[in-house]
């Protein structure tokens, strides 16, 4: 427990165009965790540009204290250094204990930068920390999520970024959430911290995505061609899923590397992972851990994902699939 608590939390907020990522909300759930040990006064969040104010009435259930609102015509898009920059200019004026945010490519993308401007360490990918008077201990995810690593953290402004996943996104239950208060702040930000910005986009993925969906049915080499995903395709569409494969997929280009789940793809936690023709190597495992259910469909009884699923069929999965997808269209009402 901190001997002197001498402010709050800053939780950035990370949105696209004012589209919360689910991400924002495990990061909050972690600061709740630093009030809880004492070592921050409060959590205030930060949403930076203005299409992300709507945002805000939904961080009361998460006993957010203030939520700061950054305003500046630099700021109307991402934008890695200017995001940092403002961030900066608020710990300044706010004197936070720690600035938090989600470890994704933008949260841990922020900041760096924001360490870089204060020449203070930061922690990437944090699953658990036990804080102290300065020194806090943290756990952080290492090597795509294989290895977990203690550390020690030191530094008058402590910067994490949360593990994906490594913290529930639901909003404590029981907590007594107080006024929260809206402070609008203006930053002052130079020319040169928008120079990296968003210009343009190009819409790969309509609808649901893979990171989100509930559902992901994934495919590895024992789906054998570019077409034998069509079955996959029927089959996560039926379920309102999405479909993912491993690296040895995207290696062989039968999908898009944005399909891959794994160390060197995406990270996923649906509610049901669904692997067919995966063997469940460790880079492959990393990406889905995080599953609540994982159904196995694979010729190798012995194979590490049929060991390490929660349920497995034992069969060639080109007929295992249509045999599922006829059954599931028999119960489907009319
Ligand atoms: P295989 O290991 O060849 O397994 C194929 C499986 O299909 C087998 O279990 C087999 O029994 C089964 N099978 C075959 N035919 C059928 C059938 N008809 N019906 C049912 N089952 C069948 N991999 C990733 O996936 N994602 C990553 O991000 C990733 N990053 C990596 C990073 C590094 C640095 C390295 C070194 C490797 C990485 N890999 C990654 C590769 C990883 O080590 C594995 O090689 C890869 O995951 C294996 O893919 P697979 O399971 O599709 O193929």
């Amino acid at each position: 427990m901190s001997a002197t608590i001498a402010g709050p939390v800053l939780v950035l907020i990370e949105h696209d165009r004012g589209v919360v990522a689910d991400t924002a909300f495990q990061a909050l759930v972690f600061a709740r965790g630093l009030v809880a040990q004492g070592a921050v006064t409060s959590v205030d969040a930060v949403l930076i540009g203005a299409d992300a104010d709507p945002v805000a009435d939904s961080l009361r259930a998460y006993g957010v204290g203030v939520v700061w609102q950054i305003h500046h015509e630099a700021l109307s898009d991402y934008a890695p250094e200017a995001w940092a920059d403002a961030v900066v200019e608020l710990a300044e004026s706010v004197g936070p204990v720690a600035i938090v945010a989600t470890g994704s490519d933008r949260g841990n993308e922020v900041l760096a930068h924001v360490g870089a401007v204060l020449d203070a360490p930061f922690a990437a990918n944090v699953t658990a920390t036990t804080t102290g008077d300065d020194e806090w201990t943290i756990t952080r995810t290492r090597w795509g999520g294989s290895l977990l690593e203690n550390a020690t953290l030191r530094a008058p402004i402590k910067l994490i970024s949360t593990a994906t996943h490594a913290f529930s996104g639901e909003a404590p239950a029981g907590l007594v959430s107080g006024e929260m208060a809206t402070g609008l702040f203006t930053p002052t930000l130079s020319e040169a911290a928008a120079r990296t910005r968003i210009v343009d986009r190009v819409s790969l993925a309509a609808g649901i995505t893979l990171t989100t969906a509930p559902v992901v049915v994934s495919g590895g080499r024992g789906v054998g061609s570019p077409e034998g995903f069509a079955i996959l395709e029927e089959l996560a569409g039926l379920l309102g899923g999405a479909v993912g494969c491993s690296r040895v997929v995207t290696n062989n280009g039968w999908r898009p590397h944005a399909d891959q789940v794994g160390q060197t793809g995406k990270r996923v936690a649906p509610d049901l992972y669904i692997a067919c023709g995966i063997s469940g190597a460790i880079q492959h495992w990393v990406g889905m851990m995080a599953a609540k259910k994982v159904l196995a469909i694979n010729i190798d009884g012995d194979a590490n994902m049929v060991s390490r699923a929660d349920y497995a069929v034992i069969g060639d999965l080109h007929e295992v699939l249509p045999a599922i997808i006829a059954e599931l269209k028999a119960r489907k009402p009319a």
